[in-house]
């Protein structure tokens, strides 16, 4: 039985696909009819799950359709702007426009990598869910609920991946693992995850490994908020991979966000800017990328130099 109505058995029984001959827009139509009191997106949710009749397929296909779909409809943007010269006055490298055979390349990898690599949290990812007590009830938890969550996984997850990200940039871990993310000195929107399946693991446990250790602690969170969190820090790998960096653009509004102006200027000069999210980390760190950060770092270094030879006197 699915736990989408955990406290109302009967409800369910009423209204899941339990002998599998409703349709979902009947599954649907009952629930709108039976629990008004719902919003549009709790509806759609406890429908899909009755429907299903199978929470771990339910999940499971959930966030595999939804980290596809939202992968690649973000990148579909940017390919778009990639094709309109109108748009080169805001590339970040704008000499370095991605060809289609580089774009086709990296769709295939991408494509062959998620299949791979997904495919067994399809059928783990729920009784892991169960595991840790993050439920998936309706209602949803409270947007200022939500909201909170979301913003401390940004920063959490940002701490796990300068760290990593920095440490993926030494030696042999440079060499045999990062190196294939950085295949594209000039990113574009569909890089976000091209890379070696050991990064993508390890940086990846900074996006779900973090909302875990959160529940954890807290003993608290619901699937809606781990799927908008999941959304939202796709939407900011691909931007920040996109190569633009537009008037409208984040960072622009927000100074500590770090973009694809932040981000860009790693993937050019191969080192600094290793956050993915803000700024604070690089800065704090003194390992902000680009020709203006290092010109800063070298006066700072003569001064300190000078100021040294004058005590030394
Ligand atoms: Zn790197
Ligand atoms: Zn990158």
């Amino acid at each position: 039985m699915s736990s989408v109505f955990s406290a109302n058995s009967t409800l369910y029984h009423q209204l899941a696909n339990i002998d599998g001959t409703k349709t979902f827009t009947q599954v649907l139509s009952n629930i709108k009819a039976v629990q008004p009191q719902l919003n549009i997106i709790e509806q759609y949710w406890a429908s899909w799950y009755c429907y299903m009749n199978n929470d771990v397929l339910a999940t499971g296909l959930m966030f595999f359709i939804l980290h596809e779909f939202m992968y690649f409809s973000r990148s579909l943007p940017w390919f778009i702007v990639d094709c309109i010269p109108f748009f080169r006055r805001w590339k970040l490298q704008p000499t370095k426009i991605p060809t289609a055979r580089e774009h086709w390349h990296c769709l295939k990898s991408v494509l062959l990598s998620h299949f791979l690599v997904e495919a067994i949290p399809i059928w783990t990812f729920h009784p892991m869910c169960e595991q840790l007590g993050i439920t998936m009830e309706v209602p949803f938890p409270s947007w200022k609920t939500m909201a909170f969550e979301i913003s401390l996984f940004f920063v959490l997850e940002d701490i796990w991946h300068y760290w990593f990200h920095r440490l993926f940039h030494y030696g042999v871990f440079y060499k045999y693992i990062h190196k294939q993310h950085h295949r594209y000195a000039a990113p574009f929107g569909l890089t976000a995850e091209y890379a070696h399946p050991v990064e993508t693991l390890s940086l990846g446990f900074g996006t779900v490994g973090m909302p875990i250790i959160y529940c954890i602690y807290t003993g608290k969170l619901h699937l809606f908020t781990l799927c908008l969190w999941i959304t939202l820090r796709l939407f900011q790998a691909v931007d920040s991979h996109s190569g633009y960096d537009f008037p409208w653009s984040l960072n622009k509004f927000i100074p500590f966000w770090a973009g694809a102006e932040h981000h860009d200027l790693h993937h050019h000069y191969f080192i600094g800017n290793y956050a993915s999210s803000f700024r604070w980390w690089d800065y704090t760190m003194d390992t902000e990328s680009g020709p203006e950060a290092k010109a800063e770092r070298e006066e700072r270094m003569r001064l300190k130099a000078e100021k040294k030879a004058k005590k030394d006197l």
